[in-house]
């Protein structure tokens, strides 16, 4: 039986180009090796206040998105989460069984809470979803990028201690599958940060479904150093690296190839191919998505994903239940 492989990525904005190389095109390469779960976390996306209309429609468009980066829904279980209880109900267990210490040490929290006076209980408790809805499908690997490796190890001791609490092997230990190139996309404006799709500033990240003409504008406005040298130093050259990351992950060649085949180019050089290589892969997701969405084939993917998974949840979660020793 091939091992199962686990991912979702949030309706919290558009998908950018960091999700793309984090997430999507990872599930991309590695479907066919696994029995894979690809999810629409809609649950996550309310940790943070969303507009209802926004929020509805972009739960279809991630769906889209994910079908035009390649995703064969053929091989590939798709299914919203909140569709299935079963994801909540277990996050609730997982949650009695989580401590206060370390979800207060993970740093997604720490960025998404810093300066706000109000941010909500679910912010906060979000990673124990994140551990409920990878162990109730014992996937085994789990692709993110590096801003997720934390939470993956936090699913990890939650079913470490759960197994050894209830004397069983109740839940597969999953494992983080980071890409070795592009595991964080860097925010264009403020290389120190990784791109999000839930930016303030439309600047600091390229969206899959972006016009030619903004990519262009964002990637040639990216920030870059005084010094230029195109090289790969992402401690003290952190936005011409993120560049150089980009391009390799969309030619799909090493950091070292792409360095040697800037040598003795300037910036603006390395600018403008970049832009060429981002503007060729989203124009060609962007054709393939406009044909998805006019056609009738996303409500169909998503009945099939939730049965399937919904039974496979349930069956779990009453596992589960009785090892806690709740219930009749
Ligand atoms: P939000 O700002 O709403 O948190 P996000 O851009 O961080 O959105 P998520 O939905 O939280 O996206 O994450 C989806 C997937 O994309 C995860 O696997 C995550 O690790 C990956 N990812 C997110 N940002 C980047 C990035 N800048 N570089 C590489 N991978 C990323
Ligand atoms: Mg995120």
């Amino acid at each position: 039986m091939k091992k199962r492989l686990l991912t979702g990525l949030q309706p919290s904005g558009t998908l950018t180009l960091g999700n793309f190389c984090g997430g999507i095109n990872q599930v991309y390469n590695y479907q066919e090796q696994y029995d894979t779960f690809l999810f629409i976390p809609d649950l996550h996306s309310i940790t943070v206040t969303q507009d209802p209309e926004e929020l509805h429609k972009k739960i279809k468009e991630v769906v889209g998105l994910y079908l035009a980066c390649g995703i064969d829904a053929q091989k590939t279980h798709i299914y919203i989460q909140s569709e299935n209880l079963y994801h909540a109900n277990l996050s609730w267990i997982l949650e009695c069984h989580a401590y206060f210490g370390e979800l207060s040490r993970m740093h997604q929290f720490k960025e998404k809470s810093k300066n706000k006076e109000n941010f909500t209980c679910g912010l906060y408790t979000y990673p124990i979803l994140m551990a409920s809805d990878i162990l109730l499908y014992d996937a085994q690997v789990v692709p993110t990028g590096i801003d997720q490796k934390q939470h993956v190890e936090l699913a990890r001791n939650i079913a470490e201690r759960f197994n050894n609490r209830y004397h069983g092997n109740y839940f597969v230990i999953p494992e983080p599958l980071i890409p070795n190139v592009g595991a964080k996309i860097r925010d264009l404006q403020n290389p120190e940060k990784k791109m999000s799709k839930s930016t303030s500033n439309p600047k600091s990240s390229i969206f899959l479904l972006d016009e030619e003409k903004a990519i262009r504008k964002k990637i040639m406005g990216a920030v870059t150093d005084n010094d230029a040298s195109i090289k790969f130093d992402e401690e003290n050259k952190p936005g011409v690296s993120n560049l150089l990351t980009i391009y390799s992950v969309l030619k799909n060649i090493s950091i070292d190839e792409t360095v040697r085949q800037f040598s003795g180019a300037g910036y603006g050089d390395l600018k403008k191919e970049v832009a060429n290589v981002t503007i060729e892969k989203i124009m060609s997701i962007q054709e393939k998505y406009h044909e998805i969405m006019s056609s009738n084939v996303i409500d169909d993917i998503l009945d099939e994903g939730r049965d399937y998974t919904v039974k496979l949840a349930s069956e779990k979660y009453e596992t589960i239940r009785k090892a806690v020793g709740l219930g009749r």
